[in-house]
């Protein structure tokens, strides 16, 4: 992309991503715009920016764009009441748009579980949610966020209508295909030098699909980092 959105504020960035149709779906675009992404990154310079940041122990805050294209294709089983589970929730800015969508209708609130291998992340992502006045969101458990391994879901919380992967996996994890509700959908990066970002999509009778949407390049789906002391 030779031109890249930007903004003074949160909402700025929003409104000009959503400006140059780069966020299509106005319950994205609300939500996005409720999430304040200085409170999520190491840089605040360059928080209202279109682009990846690092946020440290290998992991990577994505880009706004990234995290708009999962949400839109996670969409239409994000009803409102939804249980959606965040996959590798890294800083938690996703964790926090995607409960939004999810609870949109405060009279049904939705339920979003993050689930994140670095114990260092979560607490980073919790602390972002507070700061971002998602405290009582954590407080109800309509955010619930779980230090662990990605690649066996968090069965307790399922099934989930949406299951969203923040990285790479070399191939599909069954469990995650298993915690997946009738009907319900999948988006996850999938491969090692070549990935792709694949829907995986169950029916309402339990048959699964799996369909490549696009080509990309994501961190790993692995096991944690081994810290030498
Ligand atoms: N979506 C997040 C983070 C993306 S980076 C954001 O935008 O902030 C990918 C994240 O996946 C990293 O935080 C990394 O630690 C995590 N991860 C990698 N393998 C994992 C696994 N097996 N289980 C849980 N998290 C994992």
């Amino acid at each position: 992309m030779a031109w890249r959105c930007h903004g003074k504020t949160n909402v700025e960035l929003i409104s000009n991503m959503a400006q140059s149709k780069i966020i299509k779906a106005e319950r994205v675009v609300n939500a996005m715009k409720k999430v304040d992404r200085a409170n999520y990154v190491l840089r605040k310079d360059t928080a209202y920016q279109d682009t990846p940041q690092a946020i440290g122990h290998e992991a990577t805050i994505s880009a706004p764009h990234m995290h708009a294209y999962a949400s839109e294709h996670l969409l239409p089983y994000i009803y409102p009441g939804a249980r959606v589970l965040d996959v590798g929730s890294g800083s938690g800015y996703l964790t926090a748009v995607l409960h939004y969508i999810a609870s949109e209708d405060p009279a049904r609130p939705g339920k979003v579980v993050g689930i994140e291998h670095v114990p260092e992340l979560v607490a980073f992502s919790e602390e972002n949610l507070r700061k971002d006045g998602l405290g009582d969101a954590l407080a109800s458990k309509a955010i619930e966020l779980i230090a662990g391994d990605g690649r066996h879901g968090h069965a307790q919380g399922g099934p989930y209508d949406a299951i969203h992967v923040g990285a790479a996996a070399p191939e599909l994890p069954r469990p995650l295909v298993d915690q997946l509700a009738s009907p319900g959908r999948m988006f996850i990066p999938v491969g090692t030098h070549s990935q792709y970002i694949m829907h995986i999509d169950k029916d309402k009778d339990g048959n699964v699909t799996e369909s490549q949407v696009m080509a990309v390049s994501y961190v790993p789906l692995t096991g944690r980092p081994v810290i030498p002391d």
